[in-house]
């Protein structure tokens, strides 16, 4: 088959060949069996197909891969786009929970499967639509400063914080590391 996994009416298909060429017990197969699960699970009647993959990959490392935060350090509004779907809307999600609405995933995904989405969902549950929300995230900017040294923001609740980190280790910063 081409790809690696996709879920149709019919069930879940996965690559035979992908599976069997990584070692036993790979995390990343169950957490691709957990995103194909999601799309069972969501049956939508509407949305919009970065959404749907969004959610997929949200509920994956949210809930099973349990790395969502750091996701969400890694994305930068400047150098990417929410409609490349996947973990970039999957961390952008998170972003929005945290900052705008603790319940927006749910609502979305009820919408979404009753086909009552649009894009002015954002809007309604957020305040502001879709793009404008994507381009106020703050992600984790380096602007060099003195020697090799960083200025960051955090995205985790303690957003209005920042911290002096390294350059090189600005991708791996995790919430509780600098934060609590
Ligand atoms: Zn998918």
């Amino acid at each position: 088959m081409q790809g690696i996994a996709y879920t149709t009416n019919d069930g879940i298909h996965i690559s035979e060949e992908w599976v069997t060429k990584n070692p036993p017990n790979n995390p990343n197969d169950y957490g691709m069996v957990v995103h194909e699960l999601t799309h069972v699970v969501q049956d939508y009647k509407g949305g919009d197909g970065w959404l749907t993959e969004g959610i997929a990959d949200y509920v994956r490392h949210k809930y099973f891969e349990k790395d969502i935060d750091k996701l969400a350090h890694q994305i930068n509004p400047d150098n990417s786009s929410y409609k490349q779907a996947y973990t970039t809307a999957a961390a952008f999600l998170f972003w929005l929970e945290e900052k705008k609405d603790k319940d927006l995933v749910r609502k979305l995904n009820a919408a979404s499967h009753d086909g009552t989405y649009k894009v002015e969902s954002f809007k309604q549950l957020c305040g502001t639509d879709v793009d404008a929300l994507w381009k106020s995230l703050t992600p984790l900017r380096g602007t060099p400063t003195a020697g090799n040294r960083a200025f960051a923001f955090c995205l985790c609740a303690c957003h209005t914080k920042s911290y002096n980190v390294f350059r090189g280790d600005a991708l791996s910063l995790v919430p509780g590391k600098f934060c609590r």
